[in-house]
């Protein structure tokens, strides 16, 4: 698994984020960090502090809710909300914002599908919501990242060219929320054998590999991992095991 990797972590801040910081820095990874504004409102000089270590943070939304279950004005609501938060914390901590990215929670685009990103949605007025939502993107300036290598048919001709940030490979480590795991992933050795497996399953469904365009292993990947104080074991062996492996995370 000899791949570059574009590092994405998710639901910044938590009560480990301090310690997740220095373990990224010491390993001299430089990732996007998304940030959910309602908590990020808590604890803005951990906010500075990541800023001032030269970490991305990006927008996560304010509440967190599925953005299918919300209407376009509160979708609205929530990316600016955030928006203008981020917009202060980096005056603040003296750093120029050029890099805006944002992503939905759950990778739920707000078009019915609820993250789900390997099928499209049909119903039109679902597909205009979700184009409007895009659109309020623009206009804010927030840009998907240049992730060379990442050759999936659905990346290239679909989510490369959103103005959202979405992922290739889903670590899946917040399945060890949970005392009893989720989706079959109960302990750190079966988040690190799916992860390592020919084609590891995605919690979105199995896709067939005709439809990802080419094969899971000769692929760049947009990483996805959490930042949560239950599942930052489990973060650190991956990420260790990812460069064991031999995979390099790319700078942004
Ligand atoms: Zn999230």
């Amino acid at each position: 698994m000899k791949k570059e990797l574009y590092l994405t972590i998710d639901d910044f801040p938590s009560r480990t984020s301090e310690e997740m910081l220095f373990f990224l820095k010491k390993k001299d990874i430089r990732c996007i960090i998304f940030c959910i504004g309602k908590e990020l409102a808590k604890q803005e000089d951990l906010a500075i502090k990541a800023l001032s270590m030269g970490f991305i943070l990006g927008n996560h939304s304010y509440s967190h809710k599925a953005f299918s279950k919300i209407s376009l004005r509160e979708a609205s609501k929530e990316i600016r909300k955030t928006h203008l938060l981020l917009e202060k914390l980096y005056n603040r901590a003296g750093v120029a914002r050029d890099k805006k990215y944002f992503r939905f929670p759950y990778g739920d685009k707000g078009d019915g599908m609820l993250g789900q990103v390997f099928t499209r949605g049909t119903d039109p007025r679902k597909r205009l919501k979700k184009r409007k939502i895009q659109k309020s993107l623009t206009e804010l300036g927030y840009t998907n990242i240049m992730a060379p290598g990442v050759s999936y048919g659905y990346y290239k001709n679909y989510l490369a060219k959103e103005r959202d940030v979405h992922w290739t490979l889903d670590v899946m480590e917040w399945c060890l929320k949970r005392s009893s795991g989720m989706f079959d992933i109960k302990s750190e050795a079966d988040v690190l054998a799916r992860l390592f497996s020919e084609n590891p399953f995605d919690c979105r469904g199995v896709v067939p590999e005709e439809k990802y365009g080419v094969t899971f292993t000769s692929s760049n990947e947009v990483v996805l991992m959490h930042d949560c104080e239950q599942t930052f074991s489990p973060f650190k062996t991956a990420i260790n095991e990812m460069l064991a492996k031999g995979c390099r995370f790319a700078k942004f």
